[in-house]
């Protein structure tokens, strides 16, 4: 039993009961799928940044803090099939959707050698108020599963969120930076200095959460910053 949560194993048990079904088109799922059918995975808008330098999300956080390349999975589209997959995972208790969606993304990192030179992962925090509530942080699931198929740590802990900020749904590009400005603050103490982190989040919209933790990890000590995001809205 080593290894498996409780979760896992009463997922394991209502899939038993339950077949499981495409998330996309509710078709029952065969071998070797487990969240969408082979039909629905080839509709998710892959960007491929990871082999584009000077690609969307790089310009995004271009001239705002030093970083060293940022990517992101594809392109979250308003009632697009990452949006409901998103959706699932943060308010659904999907987190095996996060588990296969960061197993992608790494797997597509990884064969393209993206990862080298990175020491650790590190994920943008809930706040635990919100991930008491969610059973867990979305963006952690994420790079669990990233980290496993890149063969890198999971640095969960070196950010912590102290205020449980609203959403940034509805907000303009300057609402979200000050409703996340000092959100973050270091956590535990891990071997910063010297070392290349990958942030991870779930989407990017302006940027203004990746670049609120960036600059506390930059503050923290002398580090390289990467990025990447499974989403990246239009
Ligand atoms: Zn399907």
């Amino acid at each position: 039993m080593a290894g498996i949560t409780f979760r896992e194993l009463r997922q394991g048990l209502v899939h038993m009961f339950y077949p499981l079904l495409c998330e996309g088109c509710r078709r029952q799922l065969v071998a070797n799928e487990t969240v969408l059918c082979a039909g629905c995975e080839t509709e998710l808008a892959l960007t491929h940044y990871h082999t584009m330098p000077a690609n969307e999300t790089e310009l995004r956080f271009s001239g705002r803090f030093p970083f060293e390349r940022a990517t992101s999975y594809a392109w979250f589209t308003e009632d697009g099939l990452l949006q409901h997959l998103l959706h699932g995972l943060k308010y659904r208790d999907r987190s095996e959707i996060g588990t296969w969606l960061g197993a992608q993304f790494g797997t597509a990192l990884a064969a393209a050698n993206w990862q080298q030179g990175i020491d650790a992962i590190v994920p943008v925090p809930l706040h635990p108020s919100k991930e008491a509530q969610r059973g867990y942080n979305q963006s952690e699931v994420i790079a669990r599963a990233m980290a496993g198929a890149m063969g890198i740590p999971v640095w969960a802990d070196a950010l912590m969120r102290t205020r449980a900020t609203e959403s940034q749904t509805s907000k303009t590009r300057t609402e979200r930076a000050a409703n996340v400005a000092d959100a973050f603050a270091p956590g535990k103490p891990y071997p910063l200095t010297g070392k290349h982190v990958l942030v991870v989040d779930d989407v990017l919209t302006t940027g203004a959460t990746t670049e609120a933790c960036a600059l506390v990890l930059l503050g923290m000590a002398d580090v390289k910053i990467s990025i990447a995001t499974i989403g990246i809205a239009v």
